[in-house]
């Protein structure tokens, strides 16, 4: 079943935080039977350069890609799309694709803020996905211990990523959960959770994007399951959203990590097909 499988949109490389060369990654989707692969190196942002490609990596991102589409030409069909946050203001229109991702939250409106970016004051940000401990710190310091204002936050966010990025693609939409196997810190039950994630589906889905199913923590050893929890996923079938896999990939061993369990959970709640990205659009893998 996960052979049907032979594409991946999330794709990082050395460029970004990636453990492999552009190429690299290309030869070992060609050696799992790839049709098509979709690079996505972190796009700019400029308050935090550590795990991004830089303007100057962009450039070679670009450039290396345009060669290996040429070089593999015969072999797999490879695409130039871009992991955008949802704080970068780098432009983003020259890729095929754009993937619309919350790393981080800027927890305060910002309107008077000199570094007033769409509402919010970008000076002050805190990360999802890179500790515990800067989950907890936010909490304490910028939301008053509530965590169910965190977790508004930064779904308030996640539904405004087509807006501000262009994306067409929903990265790891509940990517705040990293942590929650080992740090139980939220109610998933919670209403005012649910709530949050419901308010946001019902503003993403008539926008026509597709949800990826990210079995990228589950590589990394930090997470058993995929993104996002399977009631969202339900929630998103039930409503008529539409799903994709990717591993969100950095490393090129575990380009197709996960697809077999990610297709079963697709199956299991309510869904009969995932998206595939072609040069000719968006089509439908049956599974
Ligand atoms: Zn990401
Ligand atoms: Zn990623």
């Amino acid at each position: 079943m996960n052979n049907k499988i032979n594409c991946n949109y999330h794709t990082h490389s050395l460029l970004c935080d990636g453990k492999n060369t552009l190429e690299e990654m290309v030869v070992s989707a060609i050696a799992n039977g790839f049709e098509t692969l979709g690079f996505s190196g972190h796009g700019y942002t400029a308050y935090d350069t550590s795990y991004c490609m830089s303007p100057e990596g962009t450039a070679e991102y670009l450039a290396e890609i345009s060669r290996l589409q040429k070089k593999y030409a015969d072999q797999i069909e490879i695409l130039c799309g871009i992991e955008q946050d949802f704080g970068s203001d780098e432009p983003a229109d020259q890729y095929d694709y754009i993937i619309g991702s919350v790393h981080a939250i800027f927890p305060h409106a910002g309107p008077e803020s000199p570094d007033n970016f769409h509402g919010y004051d970008r000076s002050i940000i805190f990360y999802v996905d890179w500790d515990y401990q800067s989950i907890e710190k936010a909490v304490a310091e910028s939301f008053g211990d509530d965590p169910y204002a965190f977790c508004e936050r930064y779904y308030e966010m996640v539904s405004q990523l087509p807006e501000v990025t262009g994306c067409r693609i929903i990265g790891h939409f509940d990517l705040l959960t990293k942590f929650s196997e080992q740090h139980s810190w939220f109610d998933e039950k919670h209403p005012r959770y649910v709530a949050a994630v419901e308010n946001a589906l019902d503003k993403l889905i008539p926008q026509n994007v597709v949800f990826e199913i990210n079995t990228g923590a589950m590589a990394r050893g930090v997470r058993t399951t995929p993104y996002p929890a399977p009631w969202i996923l339900r929630r998103i079938a039930e409503k008529g959203g539409k799903i994709m896999i990717n591993s969100d990939c950095h490393h090129k061993d575990y380009l197709n990590y996960g697809f077999s369990d990610a297709v079963k959970l697709a199956r299991t709640c309510g869904f009969v097909s995932v998206k595939k990205l072609t040069r000719q659009g968006f089509t439908d893998i049956y599974i």
